[in-house]
């Protein structure tokens, strides 16, 4: 067996036991490598016309390693492409096996293995000279050296890489089935020669010196299937990169009877994000970290969803897929690691809308051709609910119907409309009423049965007279530049519209800045029959005096409306609640036959309070949540 030994130590250790006695030329014989003057403390010596040199000359400049073999006196020199045995005293020398014969065999001189230098150089595919004027050997290691084999992320992609002492000229010399070889002009010089990584990229990655003549490295890379590659220097040329990218490997459609399937492989699991775009409509799917090699695009067969599929290199790692839809078409996107399928079928459609009006309610039946997803909006503002469908189209009873008239004093009509979403068409039915009030939802998604019921609006064809505080030359509370009969009147307006806006008759005690009496209030209520009568006011105390508070006269009915409003303005602006309160001496109150009430909205006196009362957005809240009050009285709720 081969000793591993470091060739330095086991020649101090001979030193110390025996003395040196030279056998020395004239001048000492120098030795050059790369242009570097090799230092040796013992001289090379010259026998038969030939150098010789001790053997750690060797180990540190020509890139090899050294084993001494004391059993066989014998060194061995391996490098990553050679290994050469030398006996001692012997011509017969072995290269990779092979006997060679040396004109003079390696020698012990004053105890160093001195071993032939030109032999030696142009084994490891050096060129070697003899300088006879200055007494010096040349050697030259020829080419660029290969210094280290790697395997990391480049600009994000797993990445070979080959690294140089110097520029690396190479040549891709054949990519057979999954094999790529690469042949660099250099020496291999490190004993990394190999790589296995065995990912969904690389399998292994394998270098050797194949020629000295120029030297030539060939590296053979054993590929994943299909795997897309790339070779390129770095800027210095020092460095060979074989980097790997995810790609498309495979697109296959499928037509069934009632769907269209299309089937997308890439290398490596990705993310992918699709959307929806209308006239055309089309679907856009894009896979991302992913690349476009030359792919055979199948014809899409018949079917009755997709027309064509285009497919391209949408940004740099972006491959863009288009699939141009027919009309109305359902789809759904799933992923299974790296296989992405999409599933094109027929979208649901709306077969009919029955609707059954009765004299409190009317009731809406939404009949699909099977389950389907939806969502019920509301919207008091616009009294609007809507129900909104995606994915579903408008079938064959429906299609000439845009708007089906109800006018049956609960709802007006109810429009179909398609709507274009995020993922597809969406079909929304907005049932426009004529006043906003309770409905239920009977059914629950998915459903092939969607059943509304809409109440009619406690608020169609009431009265309410609405009674702005003060006026004229009578200011009512005054803080600044702040007049509350300016307040009243602003809050009291906002009241009217809204009421009306929901089909209420409004009448006003006043509608500009003038006086009216506080009998003559009551007694317009009265004439006129309201059904309803509500006094609008603003408070005043200390600065520190806070919330909203609603005045009644004793009587169960008022009572009942007073506690309706206080209750939904305070859950409508979130001011603090201060409840209502007994007012037996309040004339407008008093006077008024129906349900009536004072509402005080806040303090003037409080600047913070003052300030919040000034804004838009309260005064809007706050007639909201009288318009509120109103309508839970008239139904009967009042909590
Ligand atoms: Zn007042």
């Amino acid at each position: 067996m081969y000793k591993k030994i470091f060739i330095a130590t086991f020649l101090f250790l001979l030193m110390l036991s025996v003395p040196i006695c030279s056998m020395a030329a004239p001048k000492p014989i120098e030795i050059y490598i790369n242009g570097q003057k090799v230092e040796s403390d013992v001289a090379p010596i010259i026998v038969n016309d030939r150098t010789l040199a001790p053997v750690r000359v060797i180990s540190e400049n020509l890139g090899a390693e050294v084993y001494w073999d004391n059993d066989n006196r014998q060194v061995q020199i391996i490098t990553p492409s050679k290994t050469i045995i030398l006996k001692i005293d012997d011509k017969r020398a072995l290269v990779d096996g092979r006997e060679v014969i040396l004109d003079v065999p390696a020698k012990i001189v004053n105890d160093r293995t001195m071993v032939p230098l030109r032999f030696l150089g142009e084994t490891l595919g050096a060129e070697v000279s003899w300088d006879n004027e200055l007494r010096r050997v040349i050697i030259n290691r020829t080419g660029a050296k290969i210094v280290d084999l790697a395997y990391e992320q480049v600009d994000g992609k797993p990445t070979v890489i080959i690294k140089g002492d110097s520029p690396l000229e190479y040549t891709v010399v054949a990519t057979e089935g999954d094999r790529l070889v690469i042949d660099v002009v250099s020496h291999l010089d490190t004993l990394k020669n190999a790589l296995y990584i065995y990912d969904s990229f690389l399998n292994k990655a394998v270098a050797g010196e194949i020629f000295t003549d120029p030297p030539t490295t060939r590296i053979v890379l054993e590929l994943e299937d299909n795997v897309s590659y790339r070779t390129y220097s770095s800027a210095d040329k020092k460095n060979i990169y074989i980097s790997f990218e995810n790609v498309l490997e495979e697109l296959t459609f499928e037509s069934q009877r009632d769907t269209f399937l299309a089937k997308i492989l890439t290398t490596n699991a990705t993310n992918a994000n699709y959307f929806f775009l209308s006239n055309p409509d089309r679907l856009v799917l894009d896979i991302s970290d992913t690349a476009l090699p030359e792919i055979d695009v199948p014809e899409v067969p018949k079917n009755d969803f997709v027309k064509t599929v285009r497919l391209g290199q949408f940004t740099e790692d972006t491959v863009r897929i288009v699939f141009d839809l027919k009309s109305d078409v359902n789809y759904q996107v799933f992923q299974d690691g790296n296989a992405f399928s999409v599933i094109f079928s027929q979208v649901r459609t709306v077969e009919d809308i029955n609707i059954t009006s009765l004299d409190d309610k009317t009731m809406v039946e939404i009949m699909a051709d099977d389950d389907i997803g939806y969502e019920v909006k509301a919207d008091r503002n616009k009294r609007q609910i809507k129900v909104v469908m995606p994915a579903v189209a408008i079938g064959k009873n429906l299609i000439d119907r845009d708007v089906i008239k109800v006018s049956d004093g609960i709802v007006d009509n109810i429009e179909l409309v398609k709507v274009k979403g995020d993922k597809n068409y969406n079909l929304e039915i907005i049932i426009n009423l004529y006043s906003f009030n309770s409905y239920d939802v009977l059914s629950s998604p998915p459903s092939s049965n969607i059943a509304l019921t809409l109440y009619k609006s406690s608020l169609i064809n009431k009265l309410v007279v609405i009674d702005p505080g003060h006026g004229g030359t009578d200011p009512g509370a005054v803080v600044g530049n702040v007049k509350e009969k300016d307040l009243n009147l602003d809050l009291a307006l906002r009241l009217r519209d809204l009421l009306e806006a929901n089909g209420v008759k409004v009448i006003m005690t006043r509608e500009d800045d003038t006086f009216v009496n506080l009998y003559a209030r009551a007694g317009i209520a009265n004439e006129v029959n309201a059904d309803l009568f509500v006094s609008i006011h603003h408070n005043s105390a200390t600065s520190t005096a806070t919330g909203t508070e609603t005045l009644y006269y004793p009587d169960p009915e008022k009572q009942l409306f007073a506690q309706a409003l206080q209750n939904a303005v305070v859950r409508h602006t979130g001011f603090v609640n201060r409840g209502i309160v007994e007012r037996p001496g309040i004339v407008v109150t008093r006077e008024t036959k129906m349900p009536s009430a004072l509402v005080e909205v806040g303090f003037l006196t409080n600047p913070n309070e003052l300030a919040t009362m000034l804004t838009d957005e309260f005064k809007q809240k706050f007639a909201e949540g009288l318009l509120q009050g109103i309508m839970d009285y008239l139904s009967g709720r009042s909590n």
